[in-house]
């Protein structure tokens, strides 16, 4: 069995692989896609230390750092189902979707995230072309522009008021008939000067041309009139879905379906350790995943050296 078993190969789990390994205990790592979301994303200007830098470099010298000490790493492996230890200081199972087993006397879950689409024409086409998902990365790239915001929940309310500051222009676009978002948010983006609120409004296409977003088309639901936005940007605010469907019902989640953790990371299991975007730690960031990630490993080598037998 491994000492520390890690699922999920992103910045997390590629961190808390690292620190585990440096204890010189037996650490292994399962990932569907090593690397994670980072391979999806251009550019990455706000990972300390690297002025810039893009997501595939990125991704690759997450599995090289990883690769400098002795880490199992098992790719294009997807994980299923979690079995608790049996007893107290037992070993922990994570079965994988083809059959195998895993054992750990701890676990580390990082299984990460994803935002969810919306699912138009344009979206695929354009993604990283002008379509985004994270203001907080992707916000500076379109200073002076114009942007919309599809979503009117917190997440996409807090993105556009953030937003707000740095374009010329946001115009928020919501489904329903009105913002879901907290009354304070709202109250707040209301008052801004340059953002458009359409409620009652549904997105039925992102425009482009030459490889770029030119606009978004929305219908009101209320006339059926289709309407058209010129801009150059759409962020995509409509949630983002924390990897772990597979753990529902052996690991506590929240309401939002992330792993709940307390500060050191561990979760309601013993033995069980999680962080990153899967997890209740707020800001989904690289730099964030990471330092869980890290932390996540000490508290598993901590667990190791008080339970296990001599
Ligand atoms: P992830 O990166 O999501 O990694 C999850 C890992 O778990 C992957 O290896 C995945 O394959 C694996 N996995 C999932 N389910 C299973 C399973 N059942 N079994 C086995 N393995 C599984 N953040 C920034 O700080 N700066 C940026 O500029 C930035 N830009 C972004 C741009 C885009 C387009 C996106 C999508 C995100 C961006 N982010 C950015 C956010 C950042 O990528 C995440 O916060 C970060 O990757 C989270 O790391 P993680 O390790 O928790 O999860």
């Amino acid at each position: 069995p491994y000492d520390v078993l890690i699922v999920g190969g992103g910045p997390a789990g590629a961190a808390a692989a690292v620190y585990a390994a440096r204890k010189g205990i037996r650490t292994g790592v399962a990932a569907e896609r090593f690397g994670g979301q980072v391979n999806d994303t251009l550019g990455i200007e706000n990972y300390i230390s690297i002025v810039e830098t893009d997501g595939p470099k990125f991704a690759a010298n997450l599995e090289a750092h990883v690769r400098a000490y002795e880490v199992d790493i098992m790719n294009l492996q997807r994980a299923d189902k979690l079995v608790p230890a049996a007893e107290p200081g037992g070993l922990v199972e994570v079965h994988l979707a083809n059959g195998g087993v895993l054992k750990g006397k701890t676990v580390i879950l990082s299984t990460g995230a994803r935002w969810r689409n919306v699912n138009v024409p344009g979206e695929a086409e354009y993604r990283n072309k002008g379509v985004a998902y994270c203001p907080h990365c992707d916000g500076p790239l379109f200073k002076g522009k114009r942007v919309s915001v599809i979503g009117g929940g917190n997440s996409g309310v807090e993105a556009a008021i953030d937003l707000a500051g740095i374009v010329s222009h946001v115009t928020l676009v919501e489904f329903a008939e009105q913002l879901k978002a907290d009354a304070v948010l709202v109250r707040k983006l209301l008052s801004l000067p340059n953002v458009t609120v359409h409620t009652n409004a549904q997105t039925t296409e992102i425009l482009g041309a030459d490889g770029k977003v030119n606009g978004l088309r929305y219908k009101d639901r209320a006339t059926g009139a289709e309407h058209l936005v010129a801009l150059e940007g759409v962020f995509v605010q409509i949630g983002l879905v924390p990897n772990t469907e597979w753990l529902k019902g052996t690991v506590e989640l929240s309401k939002y379906g992330e792993i709940i953790v307390d500060a050191k990371g561990q979760t309601s299991v013993p033995g069980v350790f999680a962080a990153g975007d899967a997890t209740t730690t707020p800001y989904k960031q690289i730099v964030i995943a990471a330092g869980e990630g890290a932390k996540a490993a000490l508290s598993a080598f901590d667990h190791l050296i008080r339970s296990s037998a001599p």
